[in-house]
């Protein structure tokens, strides 16, 4: 009989060329794969072998649990971007910028468990931010929701508060500024060139950066935060020694060799590529968006990178997309009806009159998106 062809996914037809109609666009997660095409094409620089008795102490030679050399390229890499102050700061690395968040509520948080500190961030916020603090589930600290409304019922006098400032936001991509004006934490995880312009170096009192988001490796688990203070310092790194006697040195020596090629030539190909890649990504998307009255996205305004030199228009990791009609108030199903998988509004305590799209995911993903992007958009027009 036959042979059985099996077609990749969303592929069929007799010779598997045909794309299928039943195809799903998943722009769901915040997987940073469009990236991967940069590092296969620098395969030999940022590849590691590691003996099988390198680095088998939990510390360091001179004692520590973090690497000097990879704090150096840290430092290095910032002072490349502008993105970030880092001369007399204290570091800390984290596994993955989530364990600081957490890290960094216990070293801000108050001692004094009969006025815990309130945990705020401005809708829409990345929903990990509640996530921890509820499972925590400390004395010290809880959630208090969004600063807006905090601030209309309370008077922040008397009350200890710590807000997250996501800054470029996940999910609309602003580049936010902290609305109470107390003790904040900067989470800058997409404060790179490629998401946003660079309007100058950030000079937070702690400011959190991972790696995800920067050279796309989610998987390695790693992130750092930059710190004014000795004391908040003090307490972050007992937390991080206290929880896991510090983080892997596989993944230090992985990072190590992966900020090297980020910082070749300072910075270009890496950016260029990144940016290169958004900025497609934007401009086709916009096109799309601008033939349509019942779906809209995010505006964005250009500001000056000082990295690039030149005034540039931000290109967020996500599009937050608004659906306009009245009747549209469940835009996720609106786009699930057409075969597009976003993230609901609500998931960022926001309206479902929302839905984030992932743009970082891989080509072939965006491809996808964008055809069920077209078919949706071309409905519409049909109907004028
Ligand atoms: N902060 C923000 C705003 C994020 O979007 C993410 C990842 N989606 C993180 C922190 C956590 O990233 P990671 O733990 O991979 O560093």
């Amino acid at each position: 009989g036959q042979p059985v062809c099996e077609c990749y996914d969303c592929y069929g037809g007799p010779d598997c060329s045909e794309l299928s109609p039943e195809c799903v666009a998943d722009a769901d997660s915040g997987d940073p794969i469009f990236l991967e095409p940069f590092w296969m094409q620098n395969v030999a620089d940022s590849s590691i072998l590691i003996p099988g008795w390198h680095r088998m102490s939990y510390q360091y030679d001179d004692y520590t649990l973090m690497s000097t050399e990879l704090e150096y390229y840290i430092r290095k890499l910032h002072s490349i971007v502008g993105n970030a102050i880092t001369e007399g700061r204290y570091m800390v690395f984290g596994v993955g910028s989530s364990q600081l968040l957490t890290a960094a509520l216990y070293a801000l948080s108050s001692e004094n468990s009969s006025s815990p500190s309130n945990i705020l961030a401005t809708i829409p916020y990345y929903p990990m931010y509640k996530g921890q603090t509820v499972l925590f589930n400390s004395e010290n600290f809880e959630f208090g929701g969004d600063t807006n409304s905090w601030q209309s019922n309370n008077s922040t006098n008397n009350m200890d508060v710590i807000e997250f400032v996501t800054s470029p936001n996940n999910p609309d991509g602003e580049l936010k500024k902290s609305v109470l004006g107390g003790k904040t934490i900067y989470d800058h995880a997409y404060f790179w060139p490629h998401f946003t312009p660079i309007p100058g170096p950030s000079d937070r009192d702690l400011m959190i950066f991972t790696l995800s988001k920067l050279s796309g490796h989610a998987g390695v688990r790693f992130g750092w935060v930059i710190i004014k203070d000795k004391e908040v310092y003090e307490k972050l790194s007992k937390y991080i020694t206290v929880a896991d006697l510090g983080i892997s040195k596989d993944t230090q020596l992985r990072v190590l060799k992966l900020l090297k090629v980020v910082i070749e030539k300072d910075g270009k190909p890496l950016f260029e590529f990144a940016y290169n890649i958004m900025k497609d990504r934007w401009d086709r998307l916009t096109c799309i968006f601008s033939k349509s009255t019942r779906f809209s996205i995010q505006k964005r305004h250009p500001l000056h990178c000082n990295f690039y030199n030149e005034t540039r228009l931000p290109s967020p990791a996500y599009a937050w997309v608004k659906c306009e009609r009245e009747e549209d108030d469940d835009c996720g199903a609106v786009l699930e009806a057409s075969k597009i998988i976003g993230r609901s509004g609500s998931t960022f305590s926001a309206k479902n009159r929302y839905t984030r799209l992932s743009l970082i995911k891989s080509q072939d993903d965006f491809e996808m998106l964008l055809l069920r992007l077209t078919e949706l958009v071309s409905l519409e027009i049909g109907s004028v």
